[in-house]
Order: structure tokens, then sequence, then C-alpha cells
């Protein structure tokens, strides 16, 4: 069948300055470039080019350009060039549209519509190079009240429930291997011990090469059990049951067999090169009852020793799910936002399925607090997060601390070119090809992970200082710390905030 999709990039390349080194061959994934013996120079196959721009930050002449191709389709605001496209496509394959990455519809960031607040003459601004500021984060149950044996030196009486120390309210959010490799899992796992934090090795099982780093893993338990075993529990900080998440919410994981080698196939008990589809359910719970169940099951095989997150995506009714969750025994309650990525997801449902992560946790922790058991769990926020003014933006309207997917994966190398469900990432990231996996040294993509969150850590210290606020604790739901603007009545009256001059 002859296809009628034009290539969605052009790629100028200048042959004045493009000197024939054919290193865009080399880096390209997609056989995008190749040369041309007979007239002896560089050509490209556009219709293959997914606009990574690995090779224009490697071509050493600067000759290349990757521009989007505008189709000069008619004008129409409903029917759109990606409307079009994606019918054309569909009526070639007879498939669903996959994708990677998160939304990229507008309208869906309400961070940029936040503000925060700074002290001026009342409550004055802390310097955080003069005073101290505490970011450190707990995260699980908090006792309603603490007792204190005074006799001598202060001894806590009370036995406090298992938490996560964070020396930073960020973490890295679930990346399975088998989604990425084993490089970026490394990474994002020395990152996590350098800066007091944690990672999440995701529902794909893990490798015994992380084992090491267990003091600092979030393990997951999804409704596939993939790579579940007792030692695998145990190994980890703590246990997060997934039960859905922002880029799909109400279906299930999916690992395209392209993606499943030797050793992935290994770890997830599945032969190798099938695509690994995790239900959409989890056929053991159908009720918060059913959910207590596995809570208690997995505080049971741990020895009582570890929290126990609940990971949900955020939907229409989240905040009374929530409730559940709180009352379910869970420690942490984790809200994906419907920006939120995945290595692969269909697009129509990554597009219009869930809402934004901003209402979601505030309307959380407003039905936590009105029904007094905001204590009872942490929350953390996910989904979105781009910057330290995103981690603050989410305390103070009611998160305890925040997980950062798309984020990291940018710092180590990724261009969101959204394409992470072919296996070729041409980063070396969303790929499990051993060859193209080299391309991300764990050294160096950990060194990059440290820097974005050391730097994080400074500017939120600035932020709270600016705030006159000197500990992290103290933002948590201060949403009069927010402002909005351009938002409407029942936008600021879910968000609970006042709008910019009042
Ligand atoms: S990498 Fe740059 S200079 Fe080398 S062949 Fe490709 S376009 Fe030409
Ligand atoms: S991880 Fe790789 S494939 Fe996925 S969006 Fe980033 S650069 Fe593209």
């Amino acid at each position: 069948m002859k296809t009628y999709l034009p290539p969605e990039y052009i790629v100028k390349r200048d042959v004045k300055l493009c000197n024939k080194c054919k290193v865009c061959i080399q880096q390209c994934t997609y056989g995008v470039h190749y040369y041309d013996e007979k007239e002896d120079c560089m050509l490209s196959r556009d219709e293959n080019c997914v606009n990574c721009q690995r090779c224009v930050f490697f071509c050493p002449k600067h000759a290349i350009i990757i521009r989007k191709n505008l189709v000069s389709y008619r004008k129409n605001h409903h029917w759109t060039s990606e409307v079009i496209t994606a019918v054309k496509k569909q009526a070639e394959t007879g498939r669903a549209i996959l994708t990677g990455m998160g939304c990229d519809k507008p309208n869906l960031t309400y961070w940029d519509k936040l503000l925060l607040n700074a002290s001026q003459v009342t409550n004055p601004s802390i310097d955080p190079l003069r005073e101290p500021i505490e970011i450190r984060t707990y995260l699980g149950k908090k006792s309603k009240q603490v007792e204190l044996a005074l006799t001598g030196e202060v001894v806590l009486k009370t036995e406090l429930t298992p938490q996560l120390c964070l020396e930073i309210p960020v973490m890295f959010a679930a990346i399975s291997y088998g989604a990425v490799n084993l490089n970026v899992q490394e990474a994002l796992a020395r990152a996590a011990v350098e800066c007091g934090t944690y990672f999440n090795c995701g529902e794909g099982g893990l490798h015994p090469n992380l084992y090491r780093y267990g003091d600092h893993l979030i393990v997951q338990v999804a409704s596939g059990r993939f790579g579940v075993h007792p030692e695998y529990l145990n190994i980890g900080a703590a246990i997060e049951i997934k039960i859905g998440q922002g880029a799909k919410p109400g279906i299930g994981g999916h690992l395209p067999g392209e993606k499943v080698g030797k050793e992935i196939a290994e770890m997830r008990m599945i032969p190798v090169g099938t695509d690994a589809l995790s239900p959409a359910p989890h056929h053991d719970i159908y009720s918060i009852e059913d959910l207590k169940q596995l809570v208690y099951a997995l505080k049971e095989a741990t020895g009582y020793a570890k929290p126990v997150a609940v990971k949900i995506a955020a939907v229409h009714n989240t905040a009374a799910i929530a409730s559940g969750i709180a009352r379910s025994g869970a420690d942490i309650i984790v809200i994906d936002g419907v920006l939120g990525a995945t290595g692969a997801a269909p697009k129509v449902i990554r597009d219009n399925v869930g809402i934004p992560i901003e209402f979601a946790l505030a309307s959380v922790d407003e039905r936590l607090r009105n029904e007094g058991i905001r204590n009872e769990v942490s929350i953390v926020a996910s989904g979105s997060i781009r910057s330290s003014a995103d981690v603050v933006k989410a305390i103070a309207l009611g998160a305890d601390a925040v997980y950062i997917g798309t984020a990291a994966l940018v710092a180590m190398g990724c261009t969101v070119c959204q394409r992470c469900y072919t296996g070729k990432c041409p980063w070396g990231i969303a790929t499990t090809d051993p060859e193209i996996s080299k391309r991300l040294n764990p050294e160096e993509a950990s060194r990059r992970l440290i820097n974005l969150l050391n730097a994080w850590g400074i500017e939120i210290k600035e932020m709270l200082g600016g705030m006159g606020i000197n500990s992290i604790e103290s933002l948590r739901g201060n949403r009069e710390q927010l402002r909005g603007i351009g938002l409407s009545e029942s936008e600021l009256r879910i968000l609970n905030i006042k709008p910019a001059g009042r």
C-alpha cells in the first residue's frame, strides 16, 4: 500500500560544511543518513527521522539542522494536521498508535500558572548562605504524638513506623529494566546513593547488579508480578504497589517484544521477544479491603520493616480513592498526573485519560486533612515535575516529596523525541540493544543526575528562604505561599489558592 504520510521531519545538510565523515551514519539508529557512492555525497531518508537530534549534536561540522515538515494542508482548527496524520496512519496499519514519554497537549501544565510568595518587611526572608534551611524529608506514617524520656539524654519512647529519609524531597520515578537498560538504572542508583534519595526499579524485576543499592531502592509490585519474589521484596528500602500510572490510567503495562532480549526475558520470567503485557487490574484487588490484604501481605513478607506505597494515576475521583488507600494501611500514596511519562502507551490513552497532577494533589491533600488522616500517609506527586520551582509548588500544594522521571532522563541526554517504544533510542536510554546501550556511560550519567539534584537543592533552599521558611516541612500544604495567574474561579477553588493580587 502506498503511504499517504509525508515525512514528519526534514533533514537539512549544509553541503558546504559537510566533509562526508559519516559520523551521522554511525550515530543514527533509524538509518536516516547514507552515503551515495555514485554521486559522492551524503543523503537522508527523511521519512525515517524522529528528530532525536543525535546527529545534530555529534556532527563535527554542525552541518545538520532538523526541521518539522509543515505540511500545507488547508488550515482547519478541527482537522489539524496531527489529526489527519493519525487517521491516515491507522488507515494504513489498522493498529493503535503507540507513543512514548508524556502527553504533549497544550494547556495541561498548571505549574506555570502558580506563582510563589516571598517575604517583605515582616516575617523576613532567610539567607540560605548564612542560616540553615532544612530540606530533609521523611516519608511514611507520622505518629500523632511522640513520647520522650528525659532522663539525662533525650530518648524517643514512641515506636515510629518505618520511614524513608530523603536528603532532598525528590526521588527517581519507577523506570523498569526493559523500558531502559541496566546502565540507566545503574546511573539512577548511584545518583540516589550520592544524593541521599531513592530510585525505583519499576515493574521489570531487579537485576542482581543493583542489589548493592538496596538501601536506596524502592521495589515495585505491579499487576504482572514480573520478577517479584521474597528476596526482591526484602532487598529494597520500600515497596510500591503500582495500581496505575499517569500516562496510561486504566490499562496495563506494555513492553514491546523488540525490547525483550535474553536478560530482560530472564528477569521478567517470560520468553525472549514476546511483548510483556501486565494486566490492567491486579486480579486480586477489587476493593480497598483487597488492597489492604496486599499491603499487609507485603508488610508481613518483609517483617513490617519497610514502608509500603500505593501508586495511582490522577483520575476524576482520586481524592476518594486516596482516602481509601490511606485507610488500607499504606504508608505512602503516589499520585501520577496526566503528563506522566512511559516507555510505551497507546497515544489515545496517554493524551485523553486522566487529570493534571496539580488538581489531583490539591484535592487529595485537602480531603485527607478534612478527614483528619493526612498524617496517616505521605503524598508523593509525580508526572510533569521539570524544575525546582515545580517541586516547591507541589509541596505547597500538599506533597511531601516528588518523583522525577522525564527530567532525570533529559539530564542523561534524552531529547523527548517520544520514540522510546521503538527500542532504538539513539541516546542509549530507552533501549536494551547491547551496542546502543553502551552509548550511556553510567558514571557520567550519574554525575549529570547528581549535578541536577544538587542544583535543585540550592534553588529549593533559595525559594524557601525567600518565603521566610526554614524547613521544607513547614511548606507542606501551605497554600498561602501560592497564587494563581490566569486561572478560572473553579480552578482556583479546586487548587484552594487565591488569585495573584489578593
Ligand atoms: S556528521 Fe556532519 S560532517 Fe559528517 S557526514 Fe554527517 S553531516 Fe557531514
Ligand atoms: S528516552 Fe530516548 S527514545 Fe525516549 S524520548 Fe528520550 S531520546 Fe527519545
